[in-house]
């Protein structure tokens, strides 16, 4: 008989407080058979399920939590293109023939969700004005503008900013400089894991929340996913869209990534004064720190900043007031604001700093390793997971597949070693 699941409620934070209302995602109760089941329905899991039965596949959703409970409900809302690596190194790194071919795609990442909430009316109040990386300091402004010049040589809508442009569109005098991303944009993150979840269910997916994948079995050809209860799953294929929260549930591949929480703070909606002097084009902005930090405005005017912070799940109240402490170093009109929801979430990292799809045994892949930056491109490789299911050959992505990633090594000193990266990476962020 399988354990009984843990509950996971949704956990507080500003998105969960303004989100649209979640679509009925009952918990399996029963033996269901798919085509393809998913484990995990973030961004990941929900994109593959809507491009799968839009095919005419039969497919079925678990999550142990519900729709966006895990980072896809929690992130900034920032849909932001590209990759960690610039168009030039990816040319560099994967040759003449694969590597413009992922500049391309990571380039159009941000399309795919807009076009998602168009095509499905999510109302997750998406904005498209733009993302902006200020730089903060003078070897910031010398990689935001490198970056910035490799996608304006490829056409792509963007622009340098100087010191005094910078700040008029920030309403802050921090930052030297930096670049205006205009494919870029924002909306309310779990609102679109809702979204999604309602146009999928809507198709016919099958999701079911409160259902953890505890077990996962070869069984005559195919694969079978045993849930909390004895309820189970028997599909021609698997895909498993974990991310940051991915378990044991494959042996081996949660030690081939790493997990790190990412911290979010919002005041209550600024007084109508303050609100109209921070990010008056509705831009969202992370800037070129290595530990970096990330903000933005919601529809109503609350001020949200985000920051790196620990590997465990521990909440820790130092690092929420290191984000209220450097919000009010950027705007020092905040000194005074209110401070409402704070909350964390898992981001997840590859050795490579690559997000992978991962053909993990037949009829068996992974799709993961976004690096903090998954609204775009989860929902992306989702799309991808789904094609290569459907049979679309490997080299015809615009992604190399793998058949497994570079563990970590010494995975179980990861605490303490992201600990120490991080001190040095603030260290080095002071120097330059
Ligand atoms: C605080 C924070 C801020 C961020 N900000 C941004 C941002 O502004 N812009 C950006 O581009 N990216 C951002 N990111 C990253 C982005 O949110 C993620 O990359 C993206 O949401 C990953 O989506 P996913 O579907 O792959 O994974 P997730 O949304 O994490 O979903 C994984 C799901 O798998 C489920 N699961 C795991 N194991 C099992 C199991 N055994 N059985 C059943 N279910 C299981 C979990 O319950 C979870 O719901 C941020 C992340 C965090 C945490």
């Amino acid at each position: 008989m399988a354990a009984t699941l843990k509950p996971r409620p949704m956990p507080p934070s500003l998105w969960a407080a303004t989100a649209i209302p979640a679509p009925p995602t009952p918990a399996l109760d029963a033996t269901l058979t798919a085509d393809v089941a998913i484990v995990g329905a973030g961004y990941t899991g929900l994109s593959a399920a809507l491009h799968l039965v839009e095919r005419g596949v039969s497919v079925a959703v678990l999550d142990a939590g519900e729709p966006g409970w895990g980072a896809s409900g929690r992130n900034g809302g920032q849909v932001i293109p590209g990759l960690k690596y610039d168009p030039d190194e990816l040319e560099r790194m994967f040759g003449p023939e694969l590597g413009p071919r992922m500049a391309e795609f990571a380039g159009k990442s941000a399309d795919l969700v807009f076009d998602l909430i168009d095509k499905h009316q999510i109302a997750c109040d998406p904005v498209r004005t733009g993302w902006l990386q200020p730089a903060h300091s003078p070897t910031g402004k010398i990689n935001a503008d490198r970056r910035a010049a490799q996608w304006i040589k490829r056409g792509a809508d963007v622009a340098l900013l100087d010191r005094a442009q910078m700040a008029d569109m920030l309403g802050s005098e921090h930052y030297c400089g930096g670049w205006i991303d205009r494919r870029a944009g924002n909306i309310q993150p779990l609102s679109f894991a809702r979204g999604l979840a309602a146009a999928a269910i809507a198709q016919g997916v099958a999701v079911h929340g409160s259902t953890e994948a505890q077990t996962l079995r070869r069984e005559d050809g195919k694969w079978r996913i045993e849930a909390p209860g004895g309820a189970s799953v028997l599909a021609e294929h698997v895909l498993l869209a974990t991310n940051g929260y991915t378990d044991s549930l494959w042996p081996g591949l949660e030690r081939e990534v790493i997990s790190t929480n990412s911290y979010q703070a919002a005041t209550r909606p600024l007084p109508a004064s303050i609100r109209a002097g921070i990010l008056k084009g509705g831009q969202a902005a992370s800037d070129t720190r290595r530990v970096l930090l990330y903000y933005r405005l919601d529809r109503d005017g609350r001020f949200i900043i985000g920051g790196r912070g620990t590997a465990t799940d521990e909440p820790s109240p130092p690092l929420f007031e290191k984000l209220r402490q450097a919000a009010r170093a950027i705007y020092p009109q905040l000194a005074e604001v209110e401070w409402g929801n704070h909350w964390s979430g898992r981001v997840c990292f590859t050795t490579d700093h690559l997000p992978h799809l991962v053909d993990l045994a037949p009829g068996l892949v992974a799709a993961l390793g976004y690096q903090g930056r998954g609204v775009a491109m989860a929902t992306n490789l989702g799309k991808l997971a789904s094609a290569y299911i459907m049979g679309t050959p490997a080299d015809a992505l615009p992604l190399p597949v793998a058949t497994k990633l570079t563990p970590f090594p010494c995975h179980f000193l990861r605490v303490p070693a992201l600990y120490a990266a991080t001190r040095w990476y603030r260290l080095m962020d002071m120097i330059n």
